[in-house]
């Protein structure tokens, strides 16, 4: 099917586009949504932009620069051999080596990476670090292995994975799934097969070659765009109170720095359900999730019986009346009727800490309220620049401090907010978060491909 060639005043110009991406890629819906979300302001902007046009550039990045898909097979503890489908898309190096995490779940498809990765492409280039867009998985589910188990399928995953990534081609992160355990087991095998020491993949632990606010990063960069957000409107997040979905890696360190910036966080879930804490989750709490979730590996549903509170089984929060609404578990999470909840229970904000937890139903819905709305590609971003972070720390041979790495974070995020406000700010002055982050993660990735030649 010849590339899709977008000309000068067609008003379909959106759905025709997706017509055609549809038919080139049927059946990958998580796919042709995220390409939807970025082509409704991508596509028009271009009418402005024949230079992109002639050269196909949004079609181009509707394509992966490759994927690679490929067996993993391990032996589970009681010697039964198991298999596993694998996979990297190495979407676009446009601007840097392909960079993106790796998810561990047992819904892993090649339509979920693919919106991933074409998703990470503009985030990456909208944290204004040098970094293209790559992620990877397997259709594994950690959840009741042993450590044993799970050391064994990373082995297996990384003997096959070691050939394609590299410093200065493709660096590996985390995901769903895929903590400083897993981490730890991919670095280790990475190691032993290429017998090289390098920053190959991130979210390390410090004691080899670890980032300093890294684990942080992706939670306190939500908070920070809140914050962000907030301060257009001369508001604050001191005394709101926060909804958040997920109990994992993004979800509690938003908590983290809800509380320290003075907000009252009421909610935490899982696939099972969500706790409803009307008290607030304190630091003391807050500590306890962690030990549940990332050394005992137990349920949320734990935490409503040690601090009493409410536990809605099978639910996600977004009933619960709150200011700011943080869906950091994953996505799809979040739905038109949960929007409306939101919007009529007096929420003023929300900000992605998962990847696409709104459907598109869903932010037409915020957009049309007008309330404050960060999508993920700008508000998660705080933990893949922490890796770039990460990568340099590695390439000079130095690790800097906390303080220094929060800072560089939180400028960062500054940063990245400002380059939304610059595009996505509309006649009657109200940001449109979307159009912006689109827009500005697009410029820099085509830019560069023009540059290029035709390739
Ligand atoms: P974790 O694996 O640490 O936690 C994931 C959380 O989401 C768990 O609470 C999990 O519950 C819940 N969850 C997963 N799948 C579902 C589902 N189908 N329905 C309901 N709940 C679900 O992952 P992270 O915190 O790292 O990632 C969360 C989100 O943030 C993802 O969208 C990820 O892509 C995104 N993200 C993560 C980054 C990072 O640095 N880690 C960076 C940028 C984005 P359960 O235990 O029951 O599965």
């Amino acid at each position: 099917m010849a590339i899709w060639h977008t000309k000068k005043d067609q008003p379909d110009i959106v759905p025709r586009f997706m017509h055609w991406l549809e038919q080139r890629n049927p059946g990958e819906t998580e796919f042709h949504q995220a390409v939807y979300e970025v082509g409704i302001n991508v596509l028009p902007y271009l009418r402005n932009h024949p230079e992109y046009m002639e050269a196909a550039i949004f079609g181009r990045l509707t394509e992966p620069d490759r994927i690679v898909s490929f067996r993993v097979v391990w032996e589970d503890d009681n010697g039964k051999v198991q298999i596993n489908r694998g996979y990297r898309v190495q979407h676009c190096n446009a601007i840097g080596p392909y960079k993106g995490g790796i998810r561990f779940h047992p819904s892993v498809n090649q339509s979920i990476l693919k919106f991933l990765a074409f998703e990470q492409t503009f985030k990456n280039s909208l944290t204004g670090l040098p970094l293209g867009g790559g992620k990877g998985g397997a259709d594994f589910d950690p959840k009741g292995k042993s450590d044993r188990e799970v050391m064994r399928f990373c082995q297996a995953f990384m003997t096959e994975l070691y050939r394609h990534i590299g410093m200065h081609t493709d660096v590996p992160a985390g995901d769903i799934g895929v903590g400083p355990r897993e981490i730890s087991y991919m670095f280790g095998q990475y190691k032993r097969l290429a017998n090289q020491f390098t920053g190959v993949i991130t979210g390390k632990r410090l004691a080899f070659g670890g980032s300093e606010i890294r684990v942080e990063a992706t939670g306190y960069g939500t908070v920070y765009m809140m914050e962000d957000m907030l301060a257009t409107h001369g508001d604050t997040i001191e005394g709101k109170t926060a909804v958040v979905s997920g109990s994992g890696n993004v979800a509690q360190y938003a908590v983290d720095k809800l509380i320290e910036l003075g907000a009252k966080p009421v909610t935490l879930s899982d696939s099972s359900g969500f706790i409803y804490d009307p008290q607030g989750i304190d630091c003391h709490k807050l500590r306890w999730v962690r030990e549940l979730k990332d050394v005992r590996r137990g349920r949320i549903q734990e935490y409503a019986d040690e601090f009493g509170c409410e536990y809605h089984a099978g639910q996600r929060p977004w009933k619960v009346p709150c200011d700011l609404a943080f869906p950091c578990a994953t996505q799809n999470e979040l739905n038109a009727e949960e929007a409306a909840m939101l919007i009529k229970n007096g929420c003023i904000g929300v900000s992605e800490g998962a990847n696409m937890p709104s459907r598109q139903s869903a932010i037409d819905l915020f957009q049309q309220a007008k309330i404050l709305f960060a999508p993920s590609k700008a508000a998660n971003a705080g933990g893949v620049a922490v890796s770039g972070l990460e990568m340099t720390q590695n390439s000079i041979r130095m690790s800097w401090t906390r303080d220094e790495l929060n800072r560089q974070l939180r400028q960062i995020m500054t940063d990245i907010h400002a380059r939304c406000e610059r595009h996505g700010r509309e006649s009657d002055d109200y940001v449109n978060y979307l159009k912006g982050a689109n827009i500005a993660g697009f410029e820099k990735v085509a830019e560069a491909m023009l540059a290029y030649g035709v390739m």
